[in-house]
């Protein structure tokens, strides 16, 4: 990792390397394995992972967390990401799923989420349906009042630790007809009669990472577990939206970052033509690139994520971070396997395995024409 030409503090090099260090001992192998054999989420590394404070950081002090800022925690999980990217998008998806509650729940609820993460158990955001992607204004989970109570029927797909949370935020209608102005957000924990997980995704990267269906079936929740108003939760999604999806990024820069340092190792020692392949101008140029869209990606990252520890949650900015960093980490993994030659594409080597991990990142948290739909869409006003 580049050292501290970003202005970090003492603090924030030393709880970088703290977490690049746990990473390296309790997750690299395993990892490794994982993505080899198509297994499961490493639980006992996640334990690990509580117990050593990591999913706690973001989690405000008066609930009982550290309060770390974003920029801190962003640090912490780009650490992760070089080693394995999967597992730290589960692994903090207790964070994704409380940003609703953060932003827009009563004291009650944020307490309520809070114990569960302070528990070492893992909650999930639940937008996506599988009629409601990219047009989240379609969804057609319904939420219908019942007394004091409402009832939940529907189904989501997609969802990053379905399979793994206690605790779901889930967006659901209280009148399809009413389209984005419908939507409503709910906290719904597991254990309620009703609630079942699909089988997980079988997908072509971040195979660390769980992602499930979840059915709702007639699930009675108090209305005490609505955030926000009837109505409010597309607005709600779309803010948290705009916060996480820069910051969120740390995957991609993770991803790019770790695929340049195999490279430059790789292109140190490989001969062809009597010499190292470093000092083929080909070569070199294919390095710098990756070194230029890696600085470029850490430079809008930390940007993003400093503005958001100032209550900055600018939408294109969040969208431009995002595109910007997804589309480096792409490119940068694709052009590593390549600089590797044969060797790049083989699953000995750990380059193929970053750039199936890459391509995710354009497309979840808004795939990356909707983000450029944002930005084109500001530029037009
Ligand atoms: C591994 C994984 C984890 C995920 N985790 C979560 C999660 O935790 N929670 C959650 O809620 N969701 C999650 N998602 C869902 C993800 O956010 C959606 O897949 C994504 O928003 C795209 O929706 P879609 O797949 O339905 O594609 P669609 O919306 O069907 O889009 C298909 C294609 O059409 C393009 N497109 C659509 N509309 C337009 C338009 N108006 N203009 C131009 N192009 C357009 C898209 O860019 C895309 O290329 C996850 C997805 C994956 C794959």
């Amino acid at each position: 990792m580049i050292a501290n030409e970003f202005d970090l503090t003492e603090e924030q090099l030393d709880l970088q390397a703290f977490a690049k260090d746990f990473a390296e001992r309790e997750l690299k192998q395993k990892a490794i394995d994982i993505d080899h054999d198509h297994g499961a989420f490493p639980m006992d590394v996640f334990k690990k992972f509580c117990d050593a404070g990591f999913n706690s950081m973001f989690l405000p002090e008066e609930l009982g967390g550290q309060g770390l800022s974003t920029l801190d925690v962003c640090l912490v999980n780009e650490a992760f990401a070089t080693v394995d990217a999967g597992f730290i998008c589960s692994a903090t998806t207790g964070e994704f799923g409380m940003e609703p509650i953060l932003l827009y729940g009563t004291d009650e609820q944020k307490q309520l989420y809070a114990d569960y993460i302070l528990q070492g158990k893992l909650g999930a955001f639940c937008l996506t349906e599988a009629n409601a992607g990219s047009d989240a204004s379609a969804t057609a989970t319904v939420a219908t009042r019942d007394g004091d109570d409402y009832i939940i029927n529907g189904s989501k797909c997609f969802i990053t630790s379905g399979g793994l949370a206690d605790v779901f935020t889930v967006f659901a209608t209280v009148d399809k007809s009413l389209r984005h102005k419908g939507i409503t957000c709910f906290i719904i924990p597991k254990d309620t009669p009703g609630v079942s997980v699909g089988k997980p995704e079988d997908k072509m990267g971040m195979v660390l990472s769980n992602t499930t269906e979840l059915v709702f079936e007639d699930v009675r929740i108090p209305a005490k577990y609505r955030v926000g108003a009837e109505g409010q939760g597309f607005g709600i999604a779309m803010n948290c939206l705009n916060r996480s999806r820069g910051v969120n990024s740390y995957g991609a820069l993770g991803i790019a970052q770790r695929a340049l340092d195999e490279c430059v190792e790789y292109a140190a020692q490989r001969k062809t033509f009597g010499k190292t392949i470093n000092k083929h101008q080909a070569v070199q140029f294919m390095l710098a690139d990756m070194q230029i869209a890696v600085t470029t990606s850490r430079t809008l990252l930390y940007h993003c994520a400093r503005n958001c520890d100032k209550g900055n949650f600018d939408p294109v900015l969040g969208a431009v971070t995002k595109t910007y960093l997804s589309d480096a980490a792409v490119k940068v993994t694709q052009d590593a396997v390549q600089v590797m030659g044969g060797y790049g594409y083989s699953r000995e080597y750990p380059v193929e395995k970053l750039y199936r991990d890459a391509k995710l990142w354009q497309i979840f948290e808004g795939t990356n024409q909707i983000q450029r739909m944002v930005i084109g869409g500001a530029l037009a006003k």
